[in-house]
């Protein structure tokens, strides 16, 4: 339940320019497991359900940074032509169901689409739609979009410039071998995390990514053997 869990804001819209509902997540909700690949799990509540802020009068949808940072004006162009004229609606709920979690995720793909953007963010929506599904227990579909992830994380490692944010080009490597590796890909997963182990600015620099590789490694080993 997302009872006492999450509270509603008001935010203008950089499409329509009215004013929508979003559902926040309260902070401090106690983390029962984290996964390898970063999808962190929590009580009787899954905060990956509300990533995607849609707008429920022109149906556009993005994560918070994006409705909260200057859109470029190009962007804007392309985005008002398609949103204004189909008239999506998209009606707000308080308590989002597995189906508008997952139309939310894939709107927000769509519109990054539209207006070509960065694979680093498209790593980012697919990633953790793939984890609503993961906690719903449908593995197909998570598999698809971990898939998808993976292939966007690995295009933005040879497109983007690194760090983003805090997400480091060493980190993303780290994501993709834990990814491919949840996809059955062991070749592929051992071979970004030697590149990670072999690494000595990784381990000097960043020990916790080094750490995170060596376990993984290791847990790969072990289910080799068995
Ligand atoms: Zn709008």
């Amino acid at each position: 339940m997302a009872v006492g869990k999450t509270f509603i804001v008001e935010k203008t819209c950089p499409i329509c320019e009215q004013t929508f509902r979003v559902v926040k997540t309260r902070s401090r909700i106690p983390v029962t497991q984290r996964d390898d690949d970063g999808c962190t799990h929590y009580v009787d509540f899954n905060p990956y359900y509300y990533t995607v802020w849609v707008c429920e009068h022109c149906g556009f949808a993005a994560d918070e940074k994006t409705f909260t940072t200057k859109i470029p004006d190009r962007h804007l162009t392309i985005l008002r032509a398609v949103l204004l004229t189909k008239n999506i609606k998209i009606p707000f709920v308080e308590e989002r169901t597995l189906g508008e979690a997952s139309t939310a995720f894939r709107l927000a793909l769509k519109f990054l689409d539209l207006i070509h953007g960065k694979s680093s963010k498209k790593a980012k929506y697919a990633h953790q739609l793939a984890w609503v599904y993961r906690e719903a227990g449908d593995t197909t579909q998570e598999h698809e979009f971990l898939a998808k992830a993976a292939e966007f994380y690995e295009d933005a490692l040879m497109r983007e410039s690194f760090p983003i944010g805090e997400l480091t080009d060493n980190a993303v490597m780290y994501i993709v071998a834990a990814i491919n590796w949840r996809l059955g890909e062991r070749q592929k997963a051992t071979t970004y995390l030697s590149r990670l182990i072999s690494d000595k600015g990784v381990r000097e620099r960043e020990p916790r990514i080094h750490d995170k590789a060596r376990d993984l490694w290791g847990d790969i080993r072990a289910a080799k053997k068995k």
